[in-house]
């Protein structure tokens, strides 16, 4: 039985799962701690259990699922987890963030066990300056990565660009260049004040406006695409034909037609990005739930959701960073890496 749309009217379509709360890179907005507690290995969920929790949501009306960390890449055994993903008749879509430092690796494997979306985080083409982002001199390996992975002929390829004022938002028009060669999608993303952007502003927000005053100075005229829908980027076509995203999740944020959840790597489920509580599905497969048991909690659940915590923080005045380190250092899952991107 599919589940009831939410208390706004909205059903839940797509599944985000952190595989692993662990990464290979500090980006700055996202894990800016020097030290880190991590999820402990007992509490992270198995294959087998990943695999049990996507059919109870895939039973609720889940058609699309994202595979995320952390850096998913480096959860051992991925590829064999992409392959029962794709394998099952409900996951209509099965798509993959990643930073690409384990990309060349891997691009061909995960294609061939069914992967058909990639996504690749890539902020700076300078290598000093995605060093000094990124905290890891590995510009080199990500490029790498995108060369495989268009290689490889995904489906689709994205390259995520979080922009930030005075360090990046001079780049715009080089992303979209390499983009277009690498025959991947540019999206370019508010910076958000969500879990480790401990440093958030809004002074380093580069709002859509700018972003797209930028491209049509840069790169020509921009053409409406077609309407945004559930997905979170508005599209733009440039005179040559190449399309452009932009994600403006902090100035116009898009809560209204949100189908999306989020579980992390030790089974939490949150259903918002802000959301602070999620309800523990680990638990309730750890004592012995079976599918439909599973299921008719997770439908229940999302027919109470009233989440739309961005449309919330935009009326907050003297809006600074959500949490500090202290209160991130309580609750490992606020973490943007833990909750899965
Ligand atoms: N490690 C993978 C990666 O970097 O693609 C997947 C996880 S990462 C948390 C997923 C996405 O979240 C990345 O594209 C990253 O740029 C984005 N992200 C993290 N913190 C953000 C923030 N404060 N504002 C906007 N996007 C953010
Ligand atoms: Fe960067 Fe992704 Fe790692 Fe966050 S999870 S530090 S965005 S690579």
């Amino acid at each position: 039985m599919k589940a009831q749309p939410d208390e706004l009217g909205r059903h839940m379509r797509s599944l985000r799962i952190s595989v692993t709360d662990r990464c290979d890179l500090r980006c700055a907005y996202c894990m800016p701690s020097k030290v880190y507690q991590w999820l402990p290995k007992r509490a992270i969920l198995s294959f087998e259990e990943i695999l049990r929790l996507v059919d109870a949501f895939v039973a609720q009306g889940v058609q699309r699922v994202r595979l995320t960390g952390g850096e998913p890449l480096l959860r051992r055994g991925l590829v064999d987890l992409v392959q029962a993903l794709a394998s099952r008749p409900g996951v209509k879509d099965l798509a993959l963030t990643t930073n690409g430092t384990q990309l060349a690796r891997w691009a061909r494997p995960l294609r061939d066990a069914g992967l058909a979306r990639v996504t690749v985080s890539l902020d700076s083409l300078r290598p000093s300056r995605h060093a000094a982002l990124t905290r890891r001199a590995v510009l080199e390996d990500v490029i790498a990565g995108i060369r495989a992975a268009r290689d490889v002929g995904f489906e689709q390829l994205k390259l995520n660009t979080v922009v930030l004022r005075d360090v990046n938002e001079d780049e715009i028009a080089d992303i979209v260049d390499f983009a277009g060669r690498m025959n991947a999608q540019a999206r370019f993303i508010e910076y958000m004040d969500v879990g480790g952007a401990t440093g958030w502003s809004t002074e380093h927000v580069v709002t859509r406006s700018e972003i797209l005053q930028q491209l049509e100075a840069n790169c020509g005229p921009l053409i409406s695409g077609e309407e945004r829908g559930v997905a979170p980027a508005e599209l733009f076509t440039m005179t040559d034909g190449q399309c452009v995203g932009v994600i403006a999740s902090t100035t116009q944020p898009f809560c209204r037609d949100c189908d999306r959840s989020r579980l992390t790597a030790d089974g939490r489920w949150y259903l918002c990005l802000y959301d602070g509580n999620g309800t523990d599905l680990r638990k309730m497969l750890r004592d012995g739930a079976d599918t439909t048991k599973l299921s008719t909690c997770i439908g229940e659940e999302w027919r109470k959701r009233q989440n739309r915590g961005a449309e919330e923080r935009l009326k907050v005045s003297d809006r600074s960073a959500l949490y500090q380190i202290e209160e991130l250092r309580r609750d490992l899952r606020l973490e943007m890496h833990t909750r899965g991107g």
